[in-house]
């Protein structure tokens, strides 16, 4: 199993395996929520993951339309996991908390409109959209 938690490891969620889905997010809402230039989630479907800790949720609307549900630590403020209603299937796990060096690279670059100009997402490989995974980068 895999582990992922927050800061003070109060809230921690247990992963079966590396997800195929790592999607890096330039979105401005990510940027927020995490307080670095882009976000990067790896993708699991719900029933897949264990949650131990009470963490608290915090709503907004997304970008990509619908809601996203944030969960984070209330202890030490680390955001875990979250939600969107556009995925409903799945949970989105930030892979800074897994903090494995050794965890998949992103296979998708999303929001690159709001992207910093020094960053540079994966190789060739990987798919890259100006908006959601919806819209694909003509550029
Ligand atoms: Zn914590
Ligand atoms: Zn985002």
């Amino acid at each position: 199993m895999i582990d992922a938690r927050c800061s003070c490891g109060a809230l921690s969620l247990s992963l079966p395996r590396p997800s195929r889905l790592v999607v890096a997010c330039h979105c401005i809402d990510c940027q927020r929520r995490t307080g670095a230039p882009f976000g990067v989630g790896a993708f699991y479907p719900i029933e897949a993951v264990t949650i131990s800790g009470a963490p608290k949720e915090y709503v907004r609307s997304a970008a990509s339309g619908g809601e996203v549900r944030s969960y984070f630590c209330s202890d030490c403020g680390s955001t875990v996991c979250w939600k969107a209603d556009n995925l409903p299937a799945m949970i989105g796990v930030a892979v800074g908390a897994i903090a494995d060096p050794d965890y998949p690279a992103p296979v998708r670059s999303v929001f690159e409109q709001s992207k910093h100009a020094w960053v540079e997402i994966g190789d060739t490989a990987v798919e890259h959209f100006e908006q959601g995974s919806a819209r694909k980068n003509s550029g």
